[in-house]
């Protein structure tokens, strides 16, 4: 799935095994938790506007 870096706003990929974890942003270094289903359907959400709107495009999957 990609989460948004709270830090930068740079689309993340992460696996399932880090929900809940502490995740480190590898373009601005921030450290920030991945939250659960809820947030990371808004999140998604959030990415596909974003990206229809500074690209006019769907993201990749
Ligand atoms: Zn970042």
């Amino acid at each position: 799935m990609e989460i948004n870096c709270p830090g930068c706003g740079a689309g993340l990929k992460v696996g399932e095994k880090h929900h809940y974890k502490m995740i480190k942003c590898p373009k601005c270094g921030k450290e920030f938790q991945v939250l659960g289903r809820e947030t990371i359907q808004l999140t998604k959400d959030y990415i596909e506007k974003q990206m229809k709107k500074d690209f006019g495009k769907e993201p990749e999957k």
